[in-house]
């Protein structure tokens, strides 16, 4: 049995936050490998328009390069438009169907669980994995959802503090890995 955690997310652009999370959810639950699944379009931002696929790929497959229990799932992304958790995890589980599953989420998220498409059949097929984020404060699993909190450091960094900071013209060495920093500077994104 392959134990799994899944990482959903825009990474509009993936960060040091999004690494660090990852990695603490991999060493406190022993998992044999974490997916970072990029959305097509989150149910939750339906008027934002993210970074072009391509480059929220390339900036993922250079941030996770020689981490070899980090990988990319792209599956959202090849069924394109909106991105539902369900389909997802029903996707992972026919081509793996003994993975025990571990669904990843910040704080931020934990009170829009009870909306997510299929919450009944989601909690019966994944365990939910908080990690702790500055500004939102710890809070109790609504139902039918089974919570693990993640002890981890609450690390105050974002992706749309990134895109700010670039619009703004401010450097960002310090919130993506180097590699990342570049190749964003390079395909001229977020400065409008
Ligand atoms: P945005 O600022 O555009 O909303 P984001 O930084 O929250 O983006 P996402 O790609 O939307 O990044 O997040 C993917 C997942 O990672 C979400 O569950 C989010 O809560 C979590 N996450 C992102 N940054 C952190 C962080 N610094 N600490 C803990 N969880 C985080």
């Amino acid at each position: 049995m392959q134990r799994l955690g899944l990482f959903g997310g825009s990474f509009d652009p993936v960060h040091l936050g999004h690494l660090l999370v990852a990695r603490a959810a991999l060493e406190e639950l022993s998992l044999d490998k974490v997916l970072f699944i990029p959305a097509g379009r989150s149910p939750f931002k339906p008027a934002s328009r993210p970074a072009p696929d391509n480059l929220r790929l390339r900036w993922l497959r250079i941030a996770l390069a020689g981490e070899p229990r980090f990988a990319i799932e792209d599956c959202e992304l090849r069924r394109g438009g909106t991105s539902y958790s369900i389909d997802t995890v029903r996707d992972i589980l026919s081509r793996q169907a003994d993975a025990r599953l571990r669904w990843l989420i910040g704080t931020d998220h934990v009170p829009t669980l009870p909306q997510w498409r299929e919450a009944d059949a989601l909690a019966r097929l994944v365990d939910f994995v908080v990690i702790p984020r500055p500004g939102n404060e710890p809070m109790p699993a609504p139902h039918p959802f089974r919570v693990h909190h993640l002890r981890g450091w609450p690390l105050s960094v974002s992706s749309s503090a990134i895109r700010e900071r670039i619009r703004a013209g401010l450097p960002c060495t310090h919130l993506l890995p180097p590699h990342v920093a570049e190749a964003i500077v390079q395909s001229g994104s977020y400065r409008d």
